[in-house]
C-alpha cells in the first residue's frame, strides 16, 4: 500500500487518490514525494490520458500537511552540511511540484495536460501547497473544512511553494494575512480570499474536476506567461511598495523581532517579488533552509505541536479506566465560577452553579448567554446552540442540586476557611464517587484536603483568566490524590478542549511559581532606576504579550502586595523579596492599584485605554544616568523564570520537562519562539547558562544562584531533552 494511487478512466482522466494508510488524516512524509511524481510521469507520459485530478481518499480532507515530527527531525536527516542537505531537498520538491504545474507543456507553453485538485474538505499546509501548483482548485462545499498555511503558527513558514505561489496568485496584500497569521478558511471563505477557485456540492466535486480538465482549458499559471504582473503591483511599483512597508511594520509591531520565521517569511516574499518565478522557488527554499537551521523552529514544533498534542491525548494519564465528566458541579459563580461553568457546558456536561445568592448565582450564568450572544453577533454561534448550553446550567444556592455530579470544582474567595466549609457541605451530599477539585491559585492543595475524608479523591484543577479564552490548566495533584482523581481532571480537560499540565503540590504550583519572580525582576529594576519602558519592552522584545510592569497593571498591584504578605509570613527570615515590596507597598499605598483602579504603573485615560508610564514614578525612582543594555535586562527576565522552572523539576513539583515547557507558553506567553524554559537553556547550552547564573548572581545577588542540576548538567554539557525527554527530541 502506497499513499498515492492511480486510476486512468476511459474518460481520459488519471485521478491521484492520495490515502495514507492507516491514517484519519493525509500528512506527507519523505518517502511520498518520488511516489507521487512517478505517477504524474506516468500519467503525462501516457497519450490516452487527457488530464489529472488530485484528490484524497479520506472523507472530508485533502490532507492535514507535513508531518510536523519530520520536519522537526529535518536537519539532523539532512546529513553531514545539513544547511546543504537541506536546501537539496527542498528543491527537489520545488521540481516535483513545478512538474505538476507545467503540466508537461513545453518552453512556448504549448502542449501539456491540465491538472486540477479536488479537495472534500481540509486543506492545511503542503496540503493546500500541492493543490497551489495545479491548475484549479475544486473544494467540496463543507463548511466544517479548513483551508489555509497555518505554519508561521509553528514556528515555520510554507516552504513548497505556497508561500510564492500565493503571493503571485493574491498579490502581496491578499496573501499577507493568510501568511502572517496563518489564517484558515472555510471553503466559500477560501474562495472569497481567492485562494480556492471552485466551490462545488461535494457529492459532485470528482466529476466538476474531470469535467474541467476535459474541457480543453487554457492552464497556463499567470506567472509563466510573458508580462506577468503581481496583483497590487511588485515591491517598486507605488503601490506594492506601500503593502510592503506596511507589513513589515506590522510584522515588526506584531512580534517585535522576536520570531525568526516571520522575519524569513517576509524577506522571502519581498526578495521573491523582485524576480522571475523559479528564482523566488529557490530565494524561498534559502529562506526556509535557514528557518529550518535555526534551533528555535524545532523547539516550536516540539513544544507547540508535538507535546502539547501528547499531552492532550493523556501522556501523563494515569491508567484508569474512562472517567468521562457527565455532571459537573461549580461552587462560586464569580469571575472564575462563571467562565469554568460556561465551558463545561460548551462541552456538553451538566452543570450546577451555586453561590450564596440567587442572583449571584443568576449572574455567573448570564456570563454564559453573554458569550453565546457575542458569538451569534459574530456568526459563529446560533440560538439554538445558546439556549441549548444554557439549558445545561442550573444555577441556584441549593446544594441538593449537586446530587449525581461526578465532579465538582470550587472557586469561592481566596480564603482555607470559606474553602473547607464549602468542600464539606458538598461532601454531605454528593455520592461517594464524586471528585472534588479546587481552583486555588495560591493554597497548597494538600492543606485544603485536610477538609474531605477521601483526600484520595481531592485535586486542584487551576484555570487561567479568563477561563474560556486561556488554553492551558494546571493540575495539582496533592500528597494523598490518587490516580482516579488525577485521570478524572485530565479526562475534564480533554473534554473541554483544553491543554493539561500536572505538576505536584508545591508553593504556587509550577506556573505561578515562574510568573511572579519574572514580575518581581521587573519591580526590582525600577527600585534600581532602569526605565520603566526598558523592562516592559526587553521582555516584548523576547515575544512575551506583556511586559513584567503592565502585567502586574492586568492582574492588580493589591493582589501582588496581598501574595507578598502571605508569602512573607510562611517564609519568615528566609523571605527574599523586600526590594520588591518596598515598590509593591508604596504603590498600594498611593492609591495605584492598576487598570481596575485606572492608576498603576501606567496612567489610563477615562475608558481605561492604557497611556504613558505613571510620572510619579520616576520622582520616586529617578532613572539612574547609566541604563543597563537591553540584554542584560533580557537575561535577567528570562533566568528569573527558568531557574525557577529547573527547580521546580529538581525538587520533583514537575515530572515532566515537556509539561514545563508547553505550560509556560500557554500560561503567560514565555517566548514561544524558544520553545519554553528547557527549551531555551537547552538552546544556550547549559555551559552557558551555568556561567551566567554565576554573573548575575555575583551582579544581583542570591536568587540566581545555579541549580545544583544545572550546574552538573553544564559539567557533563548536558541538555535537558537529552537527559530528562524523549531521546529522540533532543536537538
Ligand atoms: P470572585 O470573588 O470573583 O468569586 C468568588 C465567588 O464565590 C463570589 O461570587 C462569592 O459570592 C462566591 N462565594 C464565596 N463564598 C461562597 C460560599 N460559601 N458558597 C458559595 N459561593 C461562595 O473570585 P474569583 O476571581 O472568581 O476567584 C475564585 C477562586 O479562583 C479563588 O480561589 C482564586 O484564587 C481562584 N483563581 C482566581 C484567578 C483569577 O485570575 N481571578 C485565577 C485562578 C484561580
Amino acid at each position: 500500500m502506497t499513499d498515492f494511487t492511480m486510476e486512468k478512466g476511459a474518460d481520459g482522466v488519471a485521478v491521484i487518490t492520495w490515502d495514507v494508510p492507516g491514517k484519519s488524516m493525509n500528512v506527507m512524509s519523505m518517502e511520498a514525494w518520488p511516489v507521487l511524481e512517478d505517477l504524474v510521469d506516468d500519467a503525462l507520459a501516457d497519450d490516452a490520458v487527457k488530464g489529472i485530478v488530485i484528490t484524497s481518499g479520506k472523507e472530508g480532507s485533502f490532507a492535514g500537511g507535513m508531518d510536523l515530527n519530520v520536519i522537526a527531525k529535518m536537519k539532523e536527516m539532512a546529513g553531514d552540511n545539513p544547511a546543504q542537505g537541506l536546501m537539496d531537498g527542498l528543491m527537489n520538491m520545488h521540481s516535483i511540484l513545478r512538474k505538476i504545474e507545467r503540466g508537461g507543456m513545453d518552453d512556448k507553453n504549448k502542449g501539456g495536460k491540465p491538472i486540477a485538485a479536488a479537495l472534500p474538505g481540509t486543506a492545511l499546509g503542503i496540503g493546500l501547497e500541492i493543490p497551489l501548483a495545479c491548475h484549479r482548485i475544486f473544494a467540496a462545499d463543507n463548511p466544517k473544512a479548513k483551508i489555509g498555511l497555518p505554519e508561521i503558527m509553528v514556528g515555520i513558514f510554507p516552504g513548497a511553494g505556497g508561500t510564492t505561489r500565493l503571493v503571485r496568485k493574491l498579490g502581496a496584500m491578499g496573501a499577507s494575512p493568510l501568511l502572517l497569521e496563518g489564517k484558515l478558511n472555510d471553503p466559500k471563505k477560501a474562495k472569497t480570499a481567492g485562494v480556492v477557485d471552485e466551490v462545488v456540492p461535494a457529492d459532485e466535486l470528482i466529476a466538476k474536476a474531470k469535467e474541467w480538465v476535459l474541457s480543453e482549458p487554457s492552464f497556463v499559471k499567470p506567472w509563466d506567461e510573458k508580462g506577468y504582473k503581481m496583483p497590487g503591483g511588485a515591491p517598486y511599483h507605488p503601490a506594492g511598495f506601500m503593502t510592503f512597508v506596511g507589513a513589515s511594520a506590522m510584522v515588526n509591531g506584531k512580534t517585535q523581532g522576536a520570531f525568526p520565521a516571520a522575519k524569513a517569511l517576509l524577506s522571502a516574499v519581498y526578495e521573491g517579488a523582485l524576480v522571475p518565478f523559479d528564482t523566488a522557488l529557490k530565494i524561498e527554499a534559502r529562506w526556509f533552509t535557514n528557518v529550518l537551521m535555526n534551533p528555535s523552529s524545532s523547539a516550536m514544533i516540539r513544544s507547540l505541536f508535538i507535546n502539547k498534542e501528547a499531552l492532550e491525548k493523556g501522556a501523563n494519564r494515569p491508567d484508569v479506566p474512562e472517567q468521562t465528566v457527565k455532571k459537573v458541579g461549580v461552587m462560586g459563580a464569580g469571575m472564575m465560577g462563571a467562565g469554568i461553568a460556561l465551558v463545561s457546558a460548551m462541552a456538553g456536561m451538566q452543570v450546577v452553579l451555586i453561590d450564596q445568592k440567587q442572583d449571584a448565582a443568576d449572574k455567573g450564568k448570564s456570563y454564559t448567554a453573554d458569550y453565546m450572544d457575542k458569538g451569534i453577533k459574530r456568526g459563529k454561534a446560533t440560538e439554538e446552540k445558546k439556549e441549548n448550553t444554557l439549558d445545561l446550567i442550573t444555577a441556584t444556592t441549593d446544594y441538593a442540586a449537586l446530587e449525581g455530579c461526578d465532579l465538582v470544582i470550587e472557586a469561592v474567595f481566596e480564603d482555607p476557611g470559606v474553602k473547607a466549609e464549602v468542600t464539606k457541605k458538598v461532601l454531605e451530599v454528593v455520592g461517594d464517587d464524586c471528585i472534588f477539585a479546587t481552583n486555588t491559585s495560591t493554597l497548597p492543595i494538600t492543606e485544603l484536603a485536610k477538609a474531605s475524608d477521601k483526600p484520595e479523591q481531592f485535586i486542584g484543577i487551576h484555570f487561567f483568566s479568563p477561563v474560556e479564552k486561556m488554553m492551558l490548566v494546571e493540575i495539582i495533584k496533592g500528597k494523598e490524590t490518587g490516580p482516579r482523581a488525577v485521570a478524572k481532571a485530565l479526562d475534564y480537560v480533554r473534554q473541554i478542549k483544553k491543554t493539561p499540565i500536572a505538576v505536584n503540590d508545591a508553593r504556587f504550583f509550577y506556573c505561578n511559581r515562574c510568573i511572579i519572580p519574572y514580575i518581581n525582576e521587573g519591580i526590582r529594576m525600577v527600585a534600581e532606576g532602569v526605565a520603566p519602558a526598558l523592562i516592559d519592552n526587553a521582555a516584548r522584545q523576547l515575544g512575551f504579550p506583556v511586559g513584567p510592569l503592565q502585567l502586574v497593571d492586568e492582574t492588580s498591584i493589591d493582589l501582588g502586595a496581598k501574595i507578598a504578605r502571605a508569602t512573607k509570613e510562611a517564609m519568615g527570615d528566609d523571605y527574599p523579596d523586600a526590594a520588591v515590596d518596598e515598590v509593591i507597598f508604596w504603590m498600594e499605598g498611593e492609591g495605584r492599584l492598576g487598570r481596575k483602579a485606572n492608576a498603576g504603573f501606567f496612567d489610563y485615560d477615562e475608558k481605561g485605554k492604557r497611556q504613558g508610564y505613571w510620572a510619579g514614578l520616576e520622582e520616586k525612582y529617578p532613572h539612574a544616568e547609566e541604563q543597563p543594555d537591553l540584554i542584560a535586562v533580557q537575561h535577567r527576565l528570562m533566568f528569573a523564570q527558568v531557574l525557577e522552572a529547573v527547580r521546580a523539576l529538581e525538587e520533583g513539583v514537575l515530572e515532566d520537562i515537556r509539561e514545563g515547557d508547553v505550560g509556560a507558553i500557554l500560561a503567560w506567553g514565555f517566548a514561544p519562539w524558544s520553545g519554553g524554559p528547557f527549551s531555551w537553556l537547552d538552546i544556550i547550552g547549559s555551559p552557558y547558562a551555568a556561567e551566567r547564573c554565576d554573573q548575575l548572581t555575583e551582579a544581583h545577588g542570591a536568587r540566581f544562584t545555579c541549580p545544583d542540576l544545572l550546574r552538573e548538567m553544564a559539567e557533563k554539557n548536558q541538555s535537558f531533552y537529552r537527559r530528562f525527554g524523549n531521546e529522540a527530541q533532543a536537538a
